[in-house]
C-alpha cells in the first residue's frame, strides 16, 4: 500500500490510508488510546479501539509513547459536529487504526517539543536532531528554505549566474581572524578558509561573468561577541558596468519583493527606503544602523534604510589606519583629490543595508584598476613585498581589462531571524554552534589522533 501524507488525509474520508511518522502525544481514554501522529506535512489524530485491531497491533499499541516511529494502516473518519478541532488543520477527521508497527521505538526525550521557548539552549543544541522535530524550528527552516529559493529565482530572472568558489583558499581581509587548513602536500603551508568570496566575485567579473550571485558560507574566527556565528551564510552579488544606483535600486527592489512573497504578514515602513549618510547617521543616532520602525512592538514592521557615504578609512586603534569596510572600496569620485592631501575624510562608494537597527548588509562599488589598487594598499600602511604577496594576483588581473564593478552581501541569517521573528540566528541555523564556538552534536572542536597531525606536519605546543 502506498504512503499517505498526514495533511492529505483530510480529503479522504472513508479511505483506507497508510500513514507513517511519530507519536507526538498520546491520550488514553479507559480502553482507549488517542495518538497525535506527526510527519513532515502535518498533525492528525489517530484512535487505537482494541476491537478494531489485530491481536499483534493491540499489544503493540500500549507500548507507544511519545517519538515512536510507526506505521499505521486505518480508515479515515468524519468527526462528529461536537468533535471537530477547529484549531488543528485536520480536525475534521480522525484515523481510525487497523494495523500498527512500530518502526523504531524512541527513548524519552530529554525535553518536551512542543514548546521550546524555555528549554536550556545546549540541551536542545546537544540533541538537535530532536529540537528540529519541534514545530518552530520546522517552521524556521521552511521560511529559510523560502528565502534562499526566492534569492535564486529572483536573481535568475535579472540575468544573474550562480557560481561557486572555492572554500581552501588564500586569506582576504576583511578585518577578521581567518581560520587556518594545514596542508598536508605543502609542508609548513596553509589554506585559509574565506572570510567572504569577495576575490572570487571581483575576479569572476573580471573573467567577464557580468553578473555573479551565491549562496555563500563565509567563515571568521572572531571571539563570539554578541549574536555571532564562525561561519555564517551570505547572498553574496556582484555586477559589472554598474554604478551605486544601480546596486541599491536592484537590491530594494528585491527585499521588497521578497517581503510581498514570503511574509505578505509584514509591511514595510517606508519605501523608497530612506538614505542616510554615514555622518548625519552617527550625528543623529549615534551609530550607523538605526532601528527606525515607528512600533517597535509591532512584530510585522519592517524598516529598511541605506547608510551611504561611510568613510574609506579607519583608525585602526594601533596609531595605523585601517579599511573601513575592506581595501577593495572605490573611493567617493568626489574624493579623489582628498587621498593625497587629507585620506581620512575621503569618502567611499560603499553602503550598508539597515534593517530594524541590524546591518543586514554591506557593499560597495569596487576598484577596478591596479594604480588606485595600489595606492589604496600603500595608504593602508603595507609594504610594496607584502603587498606583492597578498595581492599581487588581484594587481595582475585588473591590468587585463578588467569591467567596472560593484556589488554586495546580505546575511541569509540575519533576514531569515527577522522575518521569522526569533531573538537570535541560532534559531534560524540548522546546526549553530554554541556562543563559544562549539558544536555540542558532534563534539567540535576535538583532538585529532597523533598519526593525522604528524600528516599535517603539525606539532601541538
Ligand atoms: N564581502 C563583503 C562582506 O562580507 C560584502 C561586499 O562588499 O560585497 O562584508
Amino acid at each position: 500500500m502506498q504512503r499517505t501524507m498526514i495533511r492529505e488525509t483530510t480529503g479522504m474520508v472513508g479511505q483506507e490510508v497508510l500513514v507513517k511518522g511519530w507519536v507526538h502525544v498520546r491520550r488514553d481514554m479507559s480502553k482507549l488510546a488517542f495518538i497525535d501522529m506527526r510527519d513532515g506535512s502535518g498533525i492528525a489524530q489517530v484512535v487505537f479501539v482494541p476491537a478494531e485491531l489485530d491481536d499483534n497491533s493491540k499489544e503493540r499499541m500500549k507500548e507507544l509513547r511519545p517519538e515512536f516511529c510507526i506505521s499505521v494502516r486505518g480508515v479515515v473518519n468524519a468527526r462528529g459536529a461536537k468533535q471537530v478541532n477547529p484549531d488543528m488543520e485536520t480536525g475534521t477527521i480522525e484515523i481510525l487504526a487497523k494495523e500498527l508497527v512500530i518502526l523504531n521505538p524512541s527513548k524519552t526525550p530529554p525535553f518536551e517539543l512542543e514548546d521550546t521557548a524555555k528549554i536550556n539552549e545546549e540541551l536542545r543544541l546537544k540533541y538537535r536532531y530532536l529540537d528540529l522535530r519541534s514545530k518552530r524550528m520546522r517552521n524556521n527552516l521552511i521560511l529559510r528554505d523560502k528565502v534562499t529559493t526566492f534569492f535564486r529565482d529572483f536573481l535568475h530572472k535579472e540575468g544573474f549566474h550562480e557560481i561557486e568558489t572555492p572554500i581552501l583558499t588564500k586569506g582576504t581581509p576583511e578585518g577578521s581572524r581567518e581560520y587556518l587548513v594545514p596542508s598536508r602536500l605543502h609542508a609548513g603551508m596553509f589554506y585559509v578558509l574565506p572570510q567572504s568570496p569577495q576575490q572570487f566575485k571581483q575576479l569572476s567579473m573580471v573573467g567577464g561573468l557580468e553578473r555573479y550571485f551565491q549562496i555563500a558560507r563565509c567563515f571568521r574566527d572572531e571571539d563570539q561577541r554578541g549574536d555571532r556565528q564562525p561561519e555564517f551564510t551570505q547572498l553574496d552579488l556582484e555586477m559589472s558596468f554598474v554604478t551605486q544606483e544601480d546596486v541599491l535600486e536592484l537590491n530594494e527592489r528585491m527585499f521588497i519583493e521578497l517581503v510581498k512573497t514570503v511574509s505578505p504578514e509584514k509591511h514595510i515602513t517606508q519605501t523608497p527606503f530612506p538614505r542616510i549618510s554615514y555622518a548625519d547617521a552617527m550625528t543623529k543616532y549615534g551609530n550607523d544602523k538605526p532601528d527606525l520602525r515607528k512600533d517597535k512592538n509591532d512584530p510585522n514592521e519592517l524598516a529598511f534604510c541605506w547608510i551611504v557615504d561611510f568613510p574609506m578609512f579607519e583608525d585602526d586603534g594601533e596609531g595605523g589606519v585601517q579599511a573601513a569596510h575592506h581595501p577593495f572600496c572605490m573611493p567617493n569620485p568626489d574624493d579623489i583629490a582628498l587621498l593625497d592631501t587629507d585620506p581620512m575624510k575621503v569618502r567611499a562608494s560603499s553602503y550598508d543595508l539597515v534593517l530594524n537597527g541590524y546591518e543586514l548588509s554591506s557593499g560597495s562599488i569596487r576598484i577596478h584598476q591596479r594604480e588606485l589598487q595600489n595606492k589604496i594598499f600603500q595608504l593602508l600602511g603595507l609594504p610594496d613585498d607584502l603587498i606583492q604577496a597578498r595581492f599581487g594576483h588581484m594587481l595582475e588581473a585588473f591590468e587585463y581589462g578588467a569591467p567596472p564593478h560593484g556589488g554586495m552581501a546580505p546575511g541569509i541569517d540575519r533576514v531569515v531571524m527577522i522575518l521569522a521573528n526569533e531573538p537570535n540566528i541560532r534559531e534560524v541555523i540548522p546546526f549553530p554552534k554554541t556562543g563559544d564556538a562549539r558544536d555540542l552534536l558532534m563534539g567540535a572542536p576535538s583532538e585529532i589522533e597523533q598519526k593525522r597531525l604528524d600528516e599535517a606536519h603539525i606539532k601541538i605546543k
